[in-house]
């Protein structure tokens, strides 16, 4: 039974007292019963919350009786519970961050919007550069076939990636994706900034791509990640191709985990097997952590450590490589 909603969405448009606002709409929020993450800030909003879909008919009519927010677009998935714990609305400098010197703003400045039907034609286009905006590992468990992926761990490091990557762009059609859109926002107008002439996205992200209804998430491989408990969607309606990878054995793997030492917390594509055989850690250093949580919440003493240790080839006192 598909009785709760999750919402996806953003505005770019001024929000003058972002504390002020955070304040009021999370007593509002909490109110209605809504749970997820809000960020706002005086250039927009930017949230995924869940509720049932009697909460989720009020907040989206409550924010399109506001001016500021009338005409904003509401990506909606069904689902069968809350996707998060808490509900949290928190002001902010920017709705996505991307810290640069200069900021762009998206209002001024950003790609031409591609609508999925001419997106799709663009992944078939061999003079176009389709260019991931997203992390590492959101690109590993899914993303658009044939897309450029830049190694990056934060939104924050992908003009830098592009600096350095210049030579793969330069002279080229570029269309950018991420999520829901919002990333693409900033960074194709930040392109843009940056000399790239001829630079678009896709409009309204993976998201609606996957539920348009010409498009239905064709030329789509794997799972989208998602920043909430659901972790990961599907988007290819026609076909499911997997292409994450199992971090411990190569294998097909759509499951991920984060690293038990909370040091790390590195998120790692795992089988049910492997998460237990490696102990829920990415790496031997990350097993003999001494604030590992995976050892400390099967309280685990040296003797239990150093025989699980020795079923998959490794000691104790072996130097960390
Ligand atoms: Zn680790």
């Amino acid at each position: 039974m598909s009785n709760y909603q999750v919402l996806l969405y953003y505005k770019y448009t001024t929000i003058d007292d972002p504390e002020l606002f955070a304040k009021e709409h999370l007593a509002f929020c909490n109110e209605i019963g809504l749970k997820g993450r809000i960020l706002v800030a005086k250039e927009g909003i930017n949230g995924t919350v869940s509720g049932t879909t009697e909460a989720t008919a009020l907040y989206v009519e409550h924010m399109h009786a506001d001016l500021r927010f009338h005409d904003m677009v509401f990506k909606i998935d069904e689902t069968d519970k809350h996707a998060f714990k808490k509900m949290h609305v928190r002001p902010r400098t920017e709705i996505v961050s991307l810290h640069l010197d200069t900021d762009v703003n998206p209002l001024e400045v950003t790609g031409n919007y591609m609508e999925p039907e001419e997106f799709r034609e663009a992944l078939k286009d061999p003079d176009t550069v389709i260019l991931d905006a997203r992390n590492d590992y959101e690109f590993d468990l899914g993303h658009f076939r044939g897309a450029v992926r830049p190694d990056i761990k934060a939104f924050r490091d992908l003009p830098e990636w592009v600096e350095e990557n210049r030579e793969q762009l330069d002279g080229k059609k570029i269309v950018t994706y991420c999520t829901g859109g919002i990333r693409c926002e900033k960074f194709s107008g930040w392109l843009k900034t940056a000399g790239f002439d001829d630079v678009s996205q896709l409009h309204g992200g993976i998201a609606t791509y996957g539920k348009n209804e010409n498009t239905k998430g064709d030329l789509w491989d794997g799972m989208m990640y998602v920043f909430d408990e659901r972790i990961s969607v599907p988007i290819n309606q026609v076909e499911h191709r997997i292409v994450g990878r199992d971090h411990f054995d190569g294998t097909p793997c759509e499951r991920y985990i984060n690293c038990a030492n909370p040091y790390c917390n590195k998120q790692i594509l795992a089988s049910v097997e492997n998460d237990e055989k490696y102990m829920h850690s990415c790496s031997h250093a990350c097993r003999v952590h001494p604030e590992n949580l995976y050892v400390k919440q099967n309280h685990l003493s040296k003797e239990d450590l150093e025989a699980r240790l020795a079923a998959i080839g490794e000691t104790l006192t072996e130097t960390i490589r």
